[in-house]
């Protein structure tokens, strides 16, 4: 039977229905606003790292912030101040903390429902969506969907996975360098992927490594098991460690394209809305950006902007996705490259879509030219003169 409706629904309580409902509730009118908020499950305590070179919205969630950042490859080691950025992490722990206790308590405006939602639909003669659960039906004048979203992998488009998992340490004696954040070690055996490892010190004796790997498909257990003893035997060989804590995933690194809409006209966030950056896998403070420019949109009632990367910034995310897809191998050598060349804050500022054309014609020029240079051909002249990439 249908509810009275809500001014608005989210469906999904995760990374970005929750920011973008965070800035909703610094508006005057928001405590008037009827808001519904669908979640299917207790949240996965994942959690979140990102850069930024001011303070976030959520900067009182933010439990710990390093200014160094290093890459890490046979015979190479940089190290490097990353100002004026910092590289934050949010605990999943602390980020839906606040959000299921004090966020919720202090807007009673918004009803915390646990449903799994199977569809949305849109009552055109009501101007008004339905979302459902099977059994129940709710009604709400606007919707915003973060259900991950379904990447269908077409020939046009590549669909790589970035999958890791992680262990969280804590060692008997010091063994980590607590100010510095490795953010990609390329020293270990790549097996036609592209395979390195990632390490969060969250203090001396204590750090998250995870092994990460772009790929088309994900590894039993056991492979990420043995890449990561042999790490730890080769890298911490005089480290006594407990494991405390472990964390698998996988998160789709796709140039397919998506919409700023649903299939009903709801608007879609977050991963479903392609926040996930196409080379990277990091979404995090994109969503943050996202979350700030759809709050100013709804409330000058303007048209939503795109959400995903658009113009010259995906065509390097295409050219860089094709070499991965295509020639895994050269991967180790592309990130070489570009950390022995050029400087840490810079790469942050490329990948943040922040450079200027000239910044980005530096970087390039840094990078090997003829893997960039056969996608450039696959990608754009070979379509021209008739040829498709299948
Ligand atoms: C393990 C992991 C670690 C990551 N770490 C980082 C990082 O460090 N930095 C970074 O920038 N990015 C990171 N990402 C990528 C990205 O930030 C996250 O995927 C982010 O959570 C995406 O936000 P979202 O709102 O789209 O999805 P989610 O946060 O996953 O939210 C979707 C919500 O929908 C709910 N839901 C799903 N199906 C239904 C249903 N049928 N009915 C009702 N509710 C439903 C889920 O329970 C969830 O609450 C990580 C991703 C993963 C998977």
């Amino acid at each position: 039977m249908a509810t009275k409706p809500f001014d608005m629904a989210f469906i999904g309580a995760g990374c970005s229905s929750l920011q973008l409902m965070h800035q909703m509730a610094s508006a005057d009118n928001w405590h008037e606003q009827q808001v519904a908020l669908f979640s299917h499950e207790q949240p996965q305590h994942r959690s979140w790292c990102f850069w930024s070179d001011k303070p976030h919205p959520l900067q009182f969630l933010v439990e710990k912030s390093w200014q160094n950042i290093s890459f890490v490859s046979n015979g190479l080691s940089v190290t490097q101040n990353i100002a004026p950025y910092q590289y934050h992490y949010i605990s999943g722990a602390g980020f839906f903390n606040y959000f299921q206790g004090q966020f919720l308590e202090n807007h009673p405006n918004v009803t915390a429902i646990q449903a799994h939602i199977s569809a949305v639909q849109n009552n055109e003669s009501t101007a008004a969506f339905t979302v459902h659960n099977g059994t129940q039906q709710w009604a709400a004048k606007q919707v915003f969907n973060s259900l991950p979203p379904k990447i269908k992998k077409t020939p046009d488009h590549v669909c790589l996975q970035q999958h890791f998992k992680g262990w969280f340490l804590q060692t008997d004696t010091d063994a980590f360098d607590e100010d510095t954040v490795t953010m990609m070690d390329f020293s270990i055996e790549q097996h036609n992927d592209v395979r390195f490892v990632y390490i969060l010190p969250f203090s001396k004796r204590e750090a998250l490594v995870e092994i990460t790997v772009f790929s088309e498909h994900t590894y039993a257990d056991a492979v990420y098991d043995e890449v990561f003893e042999n790490y730890m035997d080769t890298r911490f060989s005089h480290v006594n460690y407990t494991i405390q804590n472990t964390e698998k995933a996988s998160i789709p690194m796709t140039n397919a394209p998506f919409s700023r809409f649903g299939n009903t006209g709801e608007v879609l966030l977050g991963a479903a809305a392609g926040m996930v950056k196409a080379t990277t896998g990091y979404a995090f403070n994109r969503i943050s950006k996202d979350s700030l420019g759809l709050h100013h949109d709804l409330k000058q009632q303007r048209k939503l902007r795109l959400a995903n990367t658009q113009g010259r910034f995906r065509f390097y995310d295409n050219l860089l996705l094709g070499i991965l897809a295509e020639s895994p191998q050269r991967g180790k050598e592309i990130f070489e490259a570009l950390f022995s060349k050029m400087s840490i804050p810079t790469i942050l500022k490329f990948l943040d879509e922040d450079t200027t054309l000239a910044e980005e014609m530096l970087i390039f020029s840094k990078l090997p030219f003829w893997p960039f240079l056969a996608q450039v051909f696959k990608q754009c002249i070979l379509p021209k003169i008739g040829f498709s990439r299948s």
